[in-house]
C-alpha cells in the first residue's frame, strides 16, 4: 500500500517556488505503483488515487482492509532552515510501538487477523503474547525496509545526515503491517524543490524505492525459509 501524503484541502508543505507536497507526493507514487506493477511480481495500491483529503487514521485502515503486507508512506516537507536537503525514511517510535502492542492485545477482531480461527479461543494473555510476536516482527519488517529504501536512495541522491530516523507517525501505527515513511526531500530546499518537480527525477527516487521494496521481499523470502526449516528440525 502506497500512500501519498496529503491531498484535498491538505497541500501539506508548499514548496519556495510554490509547490505542493501533495502533488509530488501523489506524482511519485503513480511512478512508483506503474515500476512495481510493471514486474508482474506486486499489487500495489494507493491510499489515495487522486487529489482528495484522507484523514490519517483512514489511510492505515485502508492497509489493514486491504490486507497489505508493506505500507508506504510518501512526503516531501518543509523546514524553516532553506539549507537543509536530502531524503529521510522514518519508522514508529519504541514508545508508540508499546502503546499500539497493549491496544492491539485487548482487541479481539485484531488478534483474529494474524493469530488465525483456530486461535479464537486463547486465553487473554496467550492473546497478549501473540500480539507481542506480531508487533515485534512488524517493527522488525520496518526496520528492515528502512535500513534497504536508505541504502537504495542513499545510491542516487543527497541523504540527511542518519537518514534512518524514528518518530511516533499516526501513519505507521498499523501493528501487523511493517510501515515506514519516506521523505524524499524537502520542499524548503530550493534544489530538493526543483529535482521533485521533474519527472526524470522523481522516477529516480521510485526506481531507488523499488529496488529497496524487491531487497525487502527476497529477504523476507529468505527468513521464511529459515523459520521453515526450523519448524521441521523441532
Ligand atoms: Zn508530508
Amino acid at each position: 500500500m502506497l500512500d501519498p501524503g496529503h491531498g484535498g484541502k491538505d497541500p501539506g508543505a508548499i514548496g519556495v517556488s510554490g509547490t505542493y507536497e501533495k502533488q509530488v507526493a501523489l506524482a511519485t507514487a503513480f511512478e512508483l505503483r506503474r515500476q512495481l506493477e510493471a514486474t508482474g511480481q506486486y499489487r500495489v495500491e494507493l491510499t489515495r488515487a487522486r487529489d482528495v483529503f484522507i484523514p490519517l487514521e483512514e489511510r492505515v485502515a485502508k492497509a489493514q482492509e486491504r490486507r497489505a503486507v508493506l505500507f508506504v508512506s510518501m512526503h516531501a516537507d518543509a523546514i524553516a532552515d532553506r539549507g537543509v536537503r536530502g531524503a529521510s525514511v522514518y519508522t514508529l517510535s519504541n514508545h508508540a510501538s508499546d502503546a499500539q502492542t497493549a491496544a492491539l492485545a485487548e482487541r479481539e477482531n485484531s488478534a483474529d487477523r494474524f493469530a488465525g480461527p483456530e486461535w479464537h479461543n486463547a486465553p487473554p494473555e496467550v492473546a497478549h503474547i501473540l500480539a507481542s510476536l506480531v508487533r515485534q516482527e512488524t517493527r522488525a519488517g520496518s526496520g528492515r525496509l528502512a535500513r534497504s529504501l536508505v541504502g537504495s536512495l542513499d545510491r542516487d541522491m543527497p541523504m540527511l545526515p542518519n537518514p534512518e530516523r524514528h518518530a511516533g507517525f499516526v501513519v505507521l501505527k498499523a501493528a501487523d503491517i511493517p510501515s515506514v515513511l519516506v521523505e524524499m526531500g524537502f520542499m524548503s530546499n530550493p534544489a530538493d524543490e526543483a529535482q521533485l518537480r521533474r519527472p526524470q527525477h522523481r522516477a529516480m527516487v521510485a526506481d531507488a524505492m523499488k529496488r529497496a521494496v524487491d531487497a525487502y521481499f527476497a529477504a523476507t523470502a529468505h527468513v521464511a525459509e529459515l523459520h521453515h526449516v526450523e519448524g521441521i528440525s523441532d
